[in-house]
Protein backbone atom coordinates (compact mmCIF):
# COMPACT_ATOMS: atom_id res chain seq x y z
CA UNK A 1 0.00 0.00 0.00
CA UNK A 2 1.02 3.83 0.12
CA UNK A 3 3.11 3.12 3.38
CA UNK A 4 4.97 0.46 2.20
CA UNK A 5 5.60 2.89 -1.27
CA UNK A 6 6.67 5.73 1.59
CA UNK A 7 8.90 2.77 2.54
CA UNK A 8 10.41 1.73 -0.51
CA UNK A 9 11.20 5.52 -1.87
CA UNK A 10 13.21 5.95 1.66
CA UNK A 11 15.83 3.55 0.18
CA UNK A 12 18.04 4.48 -1.91
CA UNK A 13 20.04 2.21 -4.80
CA UNK A 14 23.99 2.81 -4.72
CA UNK A 15 25.20 1.24 -7.85
CA UNK A 16 28.82 -0.62 -7.63
CA UNK A 17 29.38 -0.75 -3.91
CA UNK A 18 30.75 -2.77 -2.38
CA UNK A 19 32.15 -4.07 -5.39
CA UNK A 20 31.26 -3.66 -9.94
CA UNK A 21 28.16 -5.04 -10.13
CA UNK A 22 26.18 -4.74 -7.20
CA UNK A 23 23.44 -2.79 -6.73
CA UNK A 24 23.39 -1.75 -2.77
CA UNK A 25 20.18 -0.89 -1.02
CA UNK A 26 21.30 1.85 1.27
CA UNK A 27 18.72 2.59 4.11
CA UNK A 28 20.48 5.07 5.36
CA UNK A 29 17.77 8.03 3.95
CA UNK A 30 15.24 5.67 5.68
CA UNK A 31 16.86 6.24 8.96
CA UNK A 32 17.10 10.22 8.19
CA UNK A 33 13.36 10.29 7.63
CA UNK A 34 11.66 9.61 11.12
CA UNK A 35 8.30 9.27 9.26
CA UNK A 36 8.88 6.08 6.87
CA UNK A 37 11.58 4.92 9.76
CA UNK A 38 8.78 4.91 12.31
CA UNK A 39 6.25 3.43 9.62
CA UNK A 40 8.65 0.77 8.80
CA UNK A 41 9.22 0.07 12.59
CA UNK A 42 5.46 -0.28 12.98
CA UNK A 43 5.27 -2.43 10.11
CA UNK A 44 8.03 -4.60 11.58
CA UNK A 45 6.41 -5.15 15.01
CA UNK A 46 3.12 -6.19 13.62
CA UNK A 47 4.63 -8.92 11.86
CA UNK A 48 7.28 -9.56 15.21
CA UNK A 49 4.73 -9.95 17.03
CA UNK A 50 2.66 -12.68 15.07
CA UNK A 51 5.93 -14.75 15.67
CA UNK A 52 5.90 -14.46 19.27
CA UNK A 53 8.79 -14.01 20.21
CA UNK A 54 10.98 -14.89 23.72
CA UNK A 55 14.06 -13.21 22.56
CA UNK A 56 15.30 -10.88 19.45
CA UNK A 57 18.37 -11.85 18.13
CA UNK A 58 19.82 -9.30 15.65
CA UNK A 59 22.77 -9.32 13.59
CA UNK A 60 25.92 -6.51 13.16
CA UNK A 61 25.02 -4.02 12.20
CA UNK A 62 22.64 -3.15 10.59
CA UNK A 63 20.51 -5.53 12.18
CA UNK A 64 20.63 -3.64 15.46
CA UNK A 65 18.89 -0.55 14.17
CA UNK A 66 16.20 -2.59 13.12
CA UNK A 67 16.24 -5.39 15.82
CA UNK A 68 16.66 -2.99 19.38
CA UNK A 69 13.26 -1.40 18.40
CA UNK A 70 11.32 -4.54 18.00
CA UNK A 71 12.91 -5.74 21.44
CA UNK A 72 11.74 -2.96 23.69
CA UNK A 73 8.43 -2.69 21.96
CA UNK A 74 7.55 -6.20 22.52
CA UNK A 75 9.63 -6.14 25.93
CA UNK A 76 11.56 -8.93 25.32
CA UNK A 77 15.69 -9.69 25.28
CA UNK A 78 17.86 -8.05 23.00
CA UNK A 79 20.59 -10.46 21.89
CA UNK A 80 23.60 -9.40 19.58
CA UNK A 81 25.07 -11.38 17.12
CA UNK A 82 28.25 -9.53 16.52
CA UNK A 83 31.42 -9.69 14.05
CA UNK A 84 34.89 -11.56 15.60
CA UNK A 85 36.36 -10.26 18.53
CA UNK A 86 33.53 -7.66 19.44
CA UNK A 87 31.68 -9.66 22.37
CA UNK A 88 34.04 -9.38 25.91
CA UNK A 89 32.48 -12.57 27.65
CA UNK A 90 32.53 -16.62 26.30
CA UNK A 91 31.29 -17.01 22.99
CA UNK A 92 29.93 -19.51 20.14
CA UNK A 93 31.59 -18.39 16.86
CA UNK A 94 30.25 -20.08 13.43
CA UNK A 95 32.22 -19.02 10.27
CA UNK A 96 29.62 -18.34 6.87
CA UNK A 97 30.18 -17.63 3.35
CA UNK A 98 28.44 -14.48 2.42
CA UNK A 99 27.71 -12.13 -0.80
CA UNK A 100 31.41 -10.52 -0.37
CA UNK A 101 33.42 -13.08 1.04
CA UNK A 102 33.75 -15.30 4.08
CA UNK A 103 33.15 -14.08 7.49
CA UNK A 104 32.54 -15.11 11.25
CA UNK A 105 30.02 -14.53 13.66
CA UNK A 106 29.93 -14.52 17.56
CA UNK A 107 27.35 -14.55 20.15
CA UNK A 108 27.63 -15.14 23.95
CA UNK A 109 26.94 -18.31 25.11
CA UNK A 110 24.97 -17.58 27.91
CA UNK A 111 22.63 -14.83 25.86
CA UNK A 112 19.54 -17.11 25.31
CA UNK A 113 17.70 -19.46 27.58
CA UNK A 114 17.46 -23.00 25.71
CA UNK A 115 13.73 -23.21 24.51
CA UNK A 116 13.33 -19.24 23.92
CA UNK A 117 11.61 -18.98 21.19
CA UNK A 118 13.95 -17.05 18.62
CA UNK A 119 13.07 -14.13 16.65
CA UNK A 120 16.17 -13.38 13.87
CA UNK A 121 15.96 -9.83 12.73
CA UNK A 122 18.37 -8.10 9.99
CA UNK A 123 17.89 -5.25 7.26
CA UNK A 124 18.03 -6.88 4.30
CA UNK A 125 18.02 -10.65 3.03
CA UNK A 126 20.23 -11.89 0.32
CA UNK A 127 21.59 -15.05 0.24
CA UNK A 128 21.06 -15.99 3.40
CA UNK A 129 24.13 -16.89 4.23
CA UNK A 130 24.41 -14.51 7.30
CA UNK A 131 21.13 -15.10 9.11
CA UNK A 132 21.75 -18.72 8.31
CA UNK A 133 24.78 -18.46 10.53
CA UNK A 134 22.99 -16.28 13.22
CA UNK A 135 20.64 -19.45 13.16
CA UNK A 136 23.09 -21.83 13.59
CA UNK A 137 24.90 -20.16 16.55
CA UNK A 138 20.80 -19.89 18.00
CA UNK A 139 20.65 -23.43 17.77
CA UNK A 140 23.84 -24.16 19.23
CA UNK A 141 22.57 -22.27 22.28
CA UNK A 142 19.70 -24.78 22.72
CA UNK A 143 17.35 -22.33 21.81
CA UNK A 144 14.49 -22.47 18.88
CA UNK A 145 14.31 -20.24 15.79
CA UNK A 146 10.64 -19.24 15.01
CA UNK A 147 11.25 -17.16 11.76
CA UNK A 148 13.48 -14.59 10.28
CA UNK A 149 12.09 -11.16 9.91
CA UNK A 150 13.75 -8.51 7.31
CA UNK A 151 13.14 -5.19 6.10
CA UNK A 152 14.45 -6.03 2.65
CA UNK A 153 14.50 -9.61 0.89
CA UNK A 154 16.03 -9.58 -2.62
CA UNK A 155 14.79 -11.99 -4.73
CA UNK A 156 16.44 -14.46 -6.95
CA UNK A 157 19.42 -14.88 -4.78
CA UNK A 158 18.13 -18.17 -3.16
CA UNK A 159 17.89 -16.73 -0.13
CA UNK A 160 14.40 -17.63 1.46
CA UNK A 161 15.07 -21.14 -0.24
CA UNK A 162 18.80 -21.71 2.01
CA UNK A 163 16.97 -20.54 5.27
CA UNK A 164 13.50 -22.89 4.29
CA UNK A 165 16.03 -25.47 4.04
CA UNK A 166 17.04 -24.84 7.78
CA UNK A 167 12.87 -24.67 8.44
CA UNK A 168 13.40 -21.29 9.01
CA UNK A 169 10.07 -19.21 7.31
CA UNK A 170 10.98 -15.79 6.25
CA UNK A 171 8.75 -12.17 6.11
CA UNK A 172 10.06 -9.23 4.88
CA UNK A 173 8.53 -5.83 4.37
CA UNK A 174 10.42 -5.08 0.61
CA UNK A 175 10.46 -7.45 -1.90
P1 LIG B 1 23.40 -12.49 2.81
O1 LIG B 1 24.21 -13.10 3.90
O2 LIG B 1 21.92 -12.81 2.94
O3 LIG B 1 23.94 -12.81 1.44
O4 LIG B 1 23.59 -10.92 2.90
C1 LIG B 1 22.86 -10.17 3.84
C2 LIG B 1 23.80 -9.42 4.73
O5 LIG B 1 24.62 -8.56 3.98
C3 LIG B 1 23.01 -8.56 5.70
O6 LIG B 1 23.66 -8.54 6.96
C4 LIG B 1 23.00 -7.20 5.04
O7 LIG B 1 23.12 -6.16 5.99
C5 LIG B 1 24.20 -7.21 4.12
N1 LIG B 1 23.86 -6.76 2.76
C6 LIG B 1 24.10 -7.40 1.59
N2 LIG B 1 23.69 -6.68 0.55
C7 LIG B 1 23.15 -5.55 1.05
C8 LIG B 1 22.52 -4.39 0.45
O8 LIG B 1 22.36 -4.24 -0.77
N3 LIG B 1 22.08 -3.45 1.33
C9 LIG B 1 22.22 -3.56 2.66
N4 LIG B 1 21.74 -2.58 3.43
N5 LIG B 1 22.79 -4.63 3.24
C10 LIG B 1 23.26 -5.60 2.45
Amino acid sequence: GTALAAIDAAIRIIPDFPQPGILFRDITPLLADPKAFALAQALLLERARSFSPDAIVAVEARGFLFGAPLALDLAVPLVPVRKPGKLPADTHSVDYGLEYGTDRLEIHSDALARGARVLLVDDLLATGGTVRAAADLVERLGADVVGALFLIELTGLGGAERLAEAHIGVSALLR
